[in-house]
């Protein structure tokens, strides 16, 4: 089966202890193969799951969390165990571990055997209480983790478990990330703004500018060979219109928009950049603002905000990560819009240009239509309805003495009617648990415009990942009131400040 992280990780790690003898031990060995065994071959699971040696000392335990920080296929370590494992042998190794920990509380039999039970049987199956003790000493360290309880054979259990595999996948694509900001940020704008060292501590993210010249320059080089053939993938792909087409009176407005994605492509290789940024009100010499070029590159992989959002092109590339090989998508989006007709509140989402077509399954159109602001050539670009489905949108905003990630957990409807009118790419959604529970709360949260909407993770990956990150998130979903939600976030204010320390 083929995984959606082929190359990555997951190392499984047993604890016990020399107490038992070595046929228990034999047996433990044996019957904690065959969980790993089953994490790897669950479709669900999107890493390799990698069963290491059981664990039965300090130094032993010392050393795989050590070996797992040090490995870069590892993107996390799962722990669980089969037997008592006294856990002050675990506190050193996991004060040392680097990586996304779960704990799965688990045992090797599903049905317990009333009839044949005996102390052998309860000597060697008891992470009923061998788990306990675990984690007591992991609630001690005050470590980040994710629990998962159940039977691996379950379903609910797997997916549980995956969904954390996609959230270290995230996690670790955060830590290795390197965004090229092309220009700054849209001047005046508040919420982009933020502190780029802290999110180097926190996320790992290493966020730099370029002069947008740069770019001009990476533009003009591009050889019209490399064009010609993008220009045709573009025809393949698309609906494009008669006079974007081969021939067509606006051809040269296409063929400008391949060379600005074969030259930002380039531009972020070069410096292995997987998220990127640009400015309407800061194109020195280019044409026309990147939209299509921005929304293929997104299509690939790449994060992208805005205005100089840099903090959004985290979130959509943490969330293409994190989506990796699941049907849906990832894209940048803004709050635009509403219908307003009570009790069938909508939201419309777009923006200027750059809306990802992962969120489609159509064949999106190319269209060549005026801007209105920063007095360039009209910009070409991709025109689609996102499918409808369940969502989650998520803003990341600077708090001053920290980040605060906002989700909505939502639903994209099909657009209520046509909107031949609309020049871009567009996500008609309602959001939970209501329009005016959503909006308040939203609000209430100093939340973004600018969000990720992602169809293909749910709000538990964002969960994890915000464990992972110990960053804030509030969450605004079908439990969500308005009275709770205006608590929480009056509680956090102090959790917040009191955790990081002083
Ligand atoms: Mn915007």
């Amino acid at each position: 089966m083929s995984k959606a992280y082929p190359d990555q990780e997951i190392w499984f790690l047993t604890g016990s202890q020399d107490l038992y003898g070595e046929e228990t031990l034999q047996q433990v060995a044996a019957q904690s193969q065959e969980v790993a065994a089953a994490l790897d071959a669950s479709g669900d699971v999107p890493a390799k799951v990698v069963w290491k040696p059981v664990l039965k000392d300090s130094d032993a335990i010392r050393r795989a969390m050590l070996d797992a920080n040090g490995d870069d296929r590892v993107l996390g370590v799962i722990t669980w165990m089969h037997t008592f494992s006294p856990a002050k042998m675990w506190i050193t190794g996991l004060d040392l571990l680097r990586k996304p920990l779960l704990h799965l509380h688990t045992q090797a039999n599903v049905e317990l055997p009333w009839d044949s039970i005996d102390m052998d049987f309860m000597n060697l199956n008891q992470a009923a209480h061998g788990d306990r003790e675990y984690a007591y000493i992991a609630t001690r360290l005050g470590l980040a983790r994710t629990t998962v309880s159940g039977h691996v054979s379950n379903p609910a259990v797997t997916a549980r478990i995956g969904t954390w595999v996609r959230a270290a996948a995230g996690w670790q694509a955060a830590q290795d990330l390197s965004l090229v900001r092309f220009g700054d940020n849209m001047r005046n704008v508040a919420v982009t703004e933020g502190d780029k060292t802290e999110a180097e501590i926190r996320l790992g993210v290493s966020v730099n500018t370029w002069a947008v010249n740069d770019l001009v320059a990476a533009v003009a080089a591009v050889d019209d060979a490399s064009v010609d053939a993008l220009v045709a993938q573009y025809e393949d792909l698309y609906d494009v219109v008669p006079e974007l087409r081969r021939g067509g009176d606006r051809h040269e407005s296409l063929r400008y928009a391949a060379r600005q994605e074969i030259a930002i492509e380039g531009f972020l290789t070069e410096r292995g950049a997987m998220a990127f940024t640009t400015n309407f009100e800061d194109l020195g010499e280019l044409r026309q603002l990147p939209g299509l070029a921005v929304q293929r590159l997104m299509a690939k992989g790449y994060g992208f905000g805005a205005e100089g959002d840099w903090k959004t092109a985290v979130l959509v590339r943490v969330a293409k990560v994190m989506g990796a090989g699941l049907p849906g998508g990832a894209s940048l989006m803004e709050d635009y819009t509403y219908d307003l007709t009570p009790g069938a509140e909508k939201i419309l989402g777009a923006h200027m240009l750059e809306i990802c077509p992962t969120l489609t399954t159509s064949k999106p159109r190319v269209e060549i239509h005026p801007l209105g602001i920063g007095g360039k050539e009209d910009p070409v670009r991709m025109v689609f309805d996102t499918d409808a489905g369940p969502a989650v949108v998520v803003s990341l905003a600077d708090m001053r003495e920290r980040f605060r990630l906002t989700a909505n957990v939502v639903d994209v409807v099909p657009p209520t009617a046509e909107l031949p009118n609309l020049p871009v790419a567009r996500a008609v959604w309602e959001p939970r648990p209501d329009f005016t529970t959503s909006s308040e709360c939203w609000l209430t949260a100093g939340g973004a415009h600018h969000t990720v909407l992602t169809t293909a993770v749910g709000i538990e990956a964002w969960e994890i990942f915000a464990e992972l990150a110990r960053t804030e998130l509030l969450v605004i979903d079908e439990s969500t009131t308005r009275r709770g939600f205006a608590d929480q976030v009056r509680w956090n204010q102090v959790y917040y400040r009191v955790a990081q320390g002083f």
